[in-house]
């Protein structure tokens, strides 16, 4: 129950599930997520900030492997309806699908002026080596800090994770096992923490001078192609020309290089004229795409392939969602809005190259 006279930083800490809270079960051994109560005493530390922690938990608590859109839409009006109450946001969410659901939440709520750190753990917060202490200490600290005038240091959607704060919609998961689960290949952390917590102001994104506004129209009718040698026209047909896209994003080679041969550029071009936005993103984590610098790539830009530039494909996902969700029937307004940069998606200047340190530990 909020108290008026509580001059405190206060925190809305949202528990959706994740490893982070997760028991073993004991009858069949597996990872199952257990009641919230149980993670908030694991961290007697957070007390110590003079930060004051609510807590919303959702139920069913889940696996991230089992997101659907749903979840984000229950959590971009969960922020909304509470937005008046707290200076920040921090959700607890599986690192499965973090960098999904953080990149569209970031594209579901307009003109944030308050920081959504979502995080979670490799290891459940029970254990005695877990990196869940410190990645909601860092957090819960990025959601309450302030800058030197009192307004949020970070007031955006971002992933705080092994003592990096990346922006949510550059982030990917990178390791399957190591602490260092998370990377923003092409663009640099917003903060990092050590002995302080050093923020990247330059990088920072400042508030919005729109209102606050959250979108709730999300059409899921996309899906990925990834490139791969091998592959047959039926696949490819299968999904570039299937009545449930509305968008394809293709997972190219290199520089946004796919197969050249005449039957797959066909069924590209046959779904570019069935209205479709087909939009390129490289399969490779770290730079962009060009389609002017290989003649595979340049074939479909001039089928009209649309250039992701250097977008994660959580990404573009997200903004496709998102963006197909604002403007039904109408994909040509997505076709032009696809390559602007909404929330620092993307870059449209010098792209930053080689923020990536693949040294995982284990
Ligand atoms: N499978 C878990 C999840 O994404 C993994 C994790 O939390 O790290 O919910």
């Amino acid at each position: 129950m909020e108290n008026k006279s509580d001059r405190r930083p206060a925190i809305l800490l949202i528990y959706t599930g994740g490893t982070i809270g997760m028991k073993e079960d004991p009858v069949d051994g597996t990872l199952k997520p257990f009641d919230f109560k149980a993670v908030m005493s694991e961290v007697p530390e957070l007390a110590k900030f003079g930060i004051r922690i609510d807590s919303y938990t959702f139920s069913p608590l889940i696996d991230s492997s089992d997101v659907e859109t749903s979840l984000w839409l229950d959590l971009a009006i969960l922020i909304r309806d509470r937005y008046d109450e707290f200076d920040g946001f921090v959700i607890l969410h599986g690192t499965d699908t973090m960098a999904y659901s953080a990149s569209v939440v970031s594209f579901m709520l307009k003109g944030l002026g308050k920081p959504v750190i979502f995080t979670g753990s490799q290891l459940p917060i029970g254990r005695p080596r877990t990196d869940g202490k410190e990645n909601l200490i860092s957090a819960v600290e990025i959601a309450a800090a302030k800058d030197e005038n009192g307004a949020p240091m970070v007031p955006e959607v971002c992933i705080c994770f092994n003592s990096q704060l990346f922006r949510a919609c550059r982030a990917t998961k990178i390791s399957a096992t190591g602490f260092d689960a998370f990377a923003s290949p092409n663009f640099p952390p917003l903060a990092v923490a050590g002995i302080n917590i050093k923020y990247n102001r330059d990088l920072i994104r400042p508030v919005p001078k729109i209102p606050f506004k959250v979108h709730t129209v999300l059409d899921p009718r996309v899906s990925v192609l990834k490139m791969h040698p091998g592959m047959t026209a039926q696949a490819a047909s299968d999904i570039l020309l299937g009545s449930g896209t509305r968008a394809v994003i293709l997972e190219t080679y290199g520089s946004g290089n796919a197969i050249s041969k005449s039957w797959f550029l066909d069924i590209v071009r046959e779904a570019v004229a069935m209205g479709k936005v087909i939009l390129n993103i490289t399969q490779c984590l770290a730079g962009n795409v060009d389609m002017d610098v290989y003649a595979t790539g340049r074939a479909l830009k001039d089928i009209g392939v649309l250039s992701g530039r250097d977008m994660t494909t959580e990404a573009a996902l997200a903004k496709l969602f998102t963006m197909l969700g604002e403007h039904p029937d109408d994909n040509e307004t997505v076709k032009a809005r696809i390559g602007t940069d909404l929330r620092g998606e993307i870059t449209l200047g010098t792209p930053y190259l080689r923020h990536i340190n693949f040294q995982t530990t284990v």
